[in-house]
């Protein structure tokens, strides 16, 4: 069965089809001048499942994902660089800034099982690209420079601007807070910035046929996936934030530049709250992967967390839910040891189908569920039925758990509970199971006393 995801332009799901020699995919990739947190992971983690079902399906995928190290501006009452105001706040210099984040970006998709792209380009190194992509539009009548050097996109020029996210031109106010403020050089308030004059900016500044400047954000996207993706995309992922503008200028460029759809099929992610919140420095609800970790818990809870939501659906996660995901990828990791050491997946038709009609990921997983249970079905082919599941899921069901040490005052406490029940103090045998209980350790009694397992 062939994987069809719902496509933001047209508003179907659709099958994804692979155009030319490999199946295109790109995914806007993260600004770094922050940590990513685990809501922009969310997104990075759906470009990743769709990346996993492509190749369980036999696709050769080329997939970018590329770097913001420059050019994207903040939306606060004054605009500046994303870069440039970290380097500002943190005085030091915003490339080593970038680097620093780029690593932790890339360190984040190894926790989290992310098979990598095939290739992470940086803005600040595709300059030369972006200027010629700003020509090629400035020769075909799309766009022009001003007299300080700047150069915009005509958004009249492109016809069926705003058929993405349902934001058409006549309907974009003036007034409208864009990407820059200081932008009385344009001739339309719509039009946006390919190429920004420096001004009084010294820093992260190239030259160009316009004189000093930088590029705008949108043009970064254009010029990565047209020239690394044979001249079209087959799929592309974003979180829902990017279909305006990001994805309405992205697509307004890449198609005046080729002249017809350089994208096939825009997908979407829903944005991720935290216990109800929307995630922010200010209402310091920021959850990262090493929040995770320092609560002892798998990176891989956050996948199974998500993978329990449809990805187009807003999701609200917890603390509750992640250790419940964390306790039951220690269950399934068990078992799987139990169901023998075959390395061999087998195709179980509900969940292919469930990941086939728009990546049902909640029914896949509730299917991996009954399969656990299923009296009838052999150890090896549960086995099986999870290999082949996890080749999508990423959960890295294969990997046997590691036994963590019990601490001083949890030996105690079974020590404790052996004596009481030594004594047939039942109800402080009890009260001390419940204790160990919350600390995640489960206690079973048989004929030869206690025993005990990490939940
Ligand atoms: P940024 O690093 O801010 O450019 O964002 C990287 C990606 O994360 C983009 O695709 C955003 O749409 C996405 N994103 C940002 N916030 C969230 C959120 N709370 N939930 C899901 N995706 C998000
Ligand atoms: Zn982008």
């Amino acid at each position: 069965m062939k994987l069809s995801i719902y496509d933001t332009l047209t508003r179907e799901v659709k099958e994804i089809k692979q155009s030319g020699s490999v199946l295109t995919m790109y995914c806007c990739g993260p600004t770094v001048y922050r940590d990513a947190h685990v809501g922009n992971l969310r997104t990075f983690l759906l470009a990743d499942l769709i990346h996993r079902a492509l190749v369980q399906q036999g696709f050769k995928v080329k997939f970018i994902q590329n770097i913001t190290d420059v050019g994207h501006m903040s939306e606060d009452i004054v605009t500046e660089d994303k870069m440039l105001q970290q380097a500002r706040l943190e005085a030091r210099d915003p490339f080593e800034i970038a680097r620093g984040y780029e690593e932790l970006f890339h360190k984040d998709l190894q926790r989290l099982n992310i098979l990598p792209a095939s290739a992470y380009p940086r803005a600040s190194e595709t300059i030369d690209l972006m200027q010629q992509f700003i020509s090629k539009l400035i020769e075909g009548g799309f766009a022009y420079a001003t007299e300080i050097g700047s150069v915009y996109f005509d958004s009249r020029s492109y016809d069926s601007y705003g058929a993405i996210s349902g934001n058409r031109l006549d309907s974009l106010k003036p007034g409208h807070r864009y990407e820059f403020s200081d932008e009385g050089d344009k001739k339309f308030h719509a039009d946006w910035a390919l190429w920004k004059a420096a001004g009084s900016r010294t820093e992260m500044i190239w030259d160009s046929p316009w004189g000093f400047g930088f590029p705008g954000w949108h043009i970064e996207c254009t010029a990565m996936s047209l020239s690394l993706l044979e001249g079209h995309v087959d799929v592309h992922v974003g979180g829902i934030d990017l279909r305006f503008p990001h994805h309405e200028n992205e697509r307004a460029q890449s198609n005046s530049i080729i002249r017809s759809e350089a994208v096939d099929l825009w997908v979407h992610g829903e944005h991720l709250l935290f216990e109800g919140r929307k995630m922010s420095k200010s209402a310091n609800n920021v959850v990262l992967i090493q929040d995770l970790i320092d609560r002892e818990l798998d990176p891989l809870a956050l996948r199974l967390s998500l993978l329990e939501n449809r990805y187009r659906a807003q999701m609200d996660l917890t603390w509750a839910a992640l250790d419940a995901a964390n306790a039951t990828l220690r269950r399934w990791r068990t078992a799987m040891s139990a169901w023998g050491d075959s390395v061999e997946a087998k195709e179980d038709a509900e969940i292919a189908s469930a990941i086939a009609k728009d990546l049902d990921t909640p029914r896949a997983i509730l299917r991996l569920r009954t399969i656990e249970k299923d009296t009838l079905l052999s150890s090896q082919e549960k086995r099986a039925f999870f290999i082949y599941a996890d080749q999508v899921l990423g959960l890295d069901l294969m990997r046997t758990n590691v036994a963590k040490p019990l601490s001083e005052d949890q030996q105690n406490l079974l020590n404790e509970r052996a004596e009481a029940r030594k004594s047939k103090d039942w109800k402080l045998s009890d009260l001390l199971r419940d204790k160990l209980l919350a600390q995640g350790i489960s206690i079973n009694d048989g004929p030869d006393g206690q025993s005990w397992t990490w939940n």
